[in-house]
């Protein structure tokens, strides 16, 4: 599996650093494939496509812009504005390469009472988004969410892509959105093809916390060799957030996770260890 991050999310903490300052760190590590977030702006843009075009990197996904999430609003208006953002996410990715688009499908909270009316929202809108995604010649994947965000369970994810082209959206699953953290290994074979990309993270089991993986409760060998079982082919994309002021003190720090659980878990595949290290 190849290793990959969220940029800014993982190496920048609080929001003094640019990709411009953080691209070229990233370019001299291990690392292979990188997600972009909303902060790209348009005096960024130049910059980063002629980066790019002379780098190792694989920019392999772009988060959706801030604001977008709302696609499923039962306003008109907000949703019109969520979706406009939206699109332009999918466009920038795709002018610069990107092989996939992750999009939240709400905000939150939402109402139990007009939750299967944003369902019906959030459909309409992701069937519209197909085509950009086909003419940016890209995927959406549709982000595991936590609490009472919509798609905040696998059935109800699988309800929103529903009648979707499967190759054209999917699923983004953040392994620290899950509900209960054992059912991962499961969720991951019942997602199988639909999975996309991941967003690696760890918690508490609580809510979302976004720590390194080790310091919350997820199994992670069995995480690896469940997405190796699916053939996952996607990278181990980490979403944890930056702990060290130094970003290359970040980049190693994931550098050393990142091989600390391949090995555990090639260890665990191969018999060496009987359970979890
Ligand atoms: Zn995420």
């Amino acid at each position: 599996m190849r290793l990959g991050i969220s940029v800014r999310y993982s190496l920048a903490k609080g929001s003094g650093l640019s990709n411009r300052q953080l691209l070229p760190l990233v370019e001299k590590s291990t690392i292979d494939d990188i997600e972009l977030d909303p902060s790209i702006e348009e005096k960024e843009m130049e910059w980063i496509v002629r980066f790019l075009e002379n780098s190792r990197l694989r920019l392999w996904s772009v988060h959706g812009l801030a604001g977008h999430e709302p696609i499923s609003s039962l306003s008109q208006e907000i949703r019109r504005k969520a979706m406009e953002k939206a699109q332009r996410t999918i466009e920038v990715a795709g002018d610069l390469g990107a092989h996939v688009v992750v999009l939240h499908a709400s905000d939150e909270p939402i109402a139990e009472p007009k939750r299967a009316e944003q369902i019906a929202h959030a459909k309409k809108s992701l069937a519209a988004l197909v085509p950009v995604a086909q003419r940016a010649n890209l995927i959406l994947a549709v982000e595991l969410l936590p609490r009472t965000c919509l798609g905040n369970s696998l059935p109800e994810l699988v309800n929103l892509l529903d009648g979707l082209p499967r190759d054209r959206v999917g699923i983004c699953l953040d392994t620290n959105h899950v509900k209960v953290a054992t059912t991962l290994p499961k969720l991951i074979h019942t997602l199988g093809r639909d999975l996309i990309t991941l967003h690696i993270s760890d918690f508490d089991g609580v809510d979302e916390r976004h720590w390194l993986p080790g310091k919350g409760i997820i199994d992670w060998p069995a995480v690896w060799n469940a997405l190796r079982e699916i053939r996952y082919d996607g990278p181990w994309l980490y979403e944890s957030g930056a702990i060290h002021d130094d970003p290359e003190a970040n980049i190693h720090m994931i550098e050393e996770n990142f091989i600390h659980w391949r090995t555990l878990a090639d260890e665990i595949k191969n018999g060496r260890l009987c359970e979890k290290g």
